[in-house]
């Protein structure tokens, strides 16, 4: 059994991974700064370290000892980096690279490799020239947060290049599933729905609803992230996590009435500058070299989500 540190642990996505790395029998470490996290999402058994990626002794000291890391720790707000550039830049970019630096000099200190698993997303493609977007189609970011995740891209094959750190990225789609906190304004829009209508609340689209999105369930991300471990290598492979499927936001908001039986009231606003139209991406690299089963359906998702509202 094996010792995680898990940043970003108190998160949506971290604390499922938390969950899932504690029922293999390993320890965790969580690095949080309980930003947007929870303590109340801390996984059973998880230790937790309340600190800042960005600060490098905080990182020396979680990354102490342990055989490997997951790293999905950032401000996960395309807003957000509109709003504070500079101050998303430092958490989603340096805070990566002092990620990447703590592993390196740890792997260098014991004379063995500390892995970097770390979230990337499909905003490096920004609106792509032909969908699905593969991981061979040309990362043209058009948001401060897509540029940063790039960067975290190309600092990590610099650091196999340079320091021979083994690291892989995950350009994750959207992700929807428990825990994804729906009274956040940053939040995705299937908690954002799911919140509104568990309310009897209008769903507020942006534009006609005809901008496609690819949902994948949290369960999926979670079986990318341990599988993609062992991936992890200097040349710092990427892969999408996606479910190659799109969806209209319009279809979703009807796909959850649907799922949880009753009849949702749309509201159509001014579509917001900027947005991406389409975004669908390509599974096939991913689910042959990390030998992953297929992905949730939708609709089953958002059924199982009725007990979680
Ligand atoms: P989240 O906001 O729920 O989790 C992020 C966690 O990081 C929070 O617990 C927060 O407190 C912590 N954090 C933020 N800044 C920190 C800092 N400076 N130091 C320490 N901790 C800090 O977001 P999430 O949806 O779980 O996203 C996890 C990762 O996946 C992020 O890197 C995000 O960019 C990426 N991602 C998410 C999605 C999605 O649809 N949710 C899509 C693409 C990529």
């Amino acid at each position: 059994m094996a010792s995680y540190l898990v940043t970003g642990g108190c998160g949506f996505i971290g604390s499922h991974l938390c969950v899932a790395l504690l029922a293999g029998g390993h320890d965790v470490l969580v690095l949080d700064d309980l930003s947007t996290g929870h303590p109340d999402n801390l996984a059973p058994g998880a230790a937790l370290m309340v600190g800042d990626i960005a600060d490098c002794h905080v990182l020396h000291e979680a990354m102490a000892g342990v055989d490997g890391c997951f790293h999905l720790a950032a401000i996960a707000s395309v807003e957000r980096g509109v709003r504070d550039w500079t101050g998303t830049h430092r958490t989603n970019l340096s805070g990566t690279v002092a990620v990447f630096e703590a592993a390196r000099r740890e792997s260098e200190a014991r004379g063995v490799s500390v892995p970097v698993v770390y979230a990337s997303s499909a905003a490096v493609y920004g609106d792509p020239a032909s969908l699905p977007a593969a991981e061979t189609t040309p990362a043209r970011p058009l948001s401060a947060y897509g540029a940063d995740k790039l960067g975290c891209e190309l600092h990590a094959r610099a650091g196999g290049a340079v320091h021979g750190l083994h690291s892989v990225g995950l350009r994750f789609f959207n992700v929807f599933g428990p825990r994804q906190d729906p009274r956040s304004p940053y939040s995705g829009v299937v908690s954002i729905f799911c919140g509104r209508l568990a309310r009897g609340e209008p769903l507020d689209i942006h534009g006609d609803g005809e901008q496609t999105r690819d949902f994948v369930h949290v369960a999926d991300v979670v079986a990318a992230l341990v599988a993609a471990l062992r991936r992890a290598a200097p040349d710092a492979p990427v892969f999408n996590v996606c479910t190659g499927r799109a969806t209209s936001v319009r279809d979703l908001a009807m796909l959850l009435g649907d799922a949880w039986g009753l009849t949702p009231t749309l509201r159509f606003g001014t579509p917001r500058a900027g947005e991406i139209r389409h975004s669908v991406g390509s599974r096939t690299d991913t689910a042959v070299q990390l030998g992953l089963a297929d992905t949730m359906p939708l609709d089953r998702g958002l059924i199982d989500l009725s007990d979680w509202f």
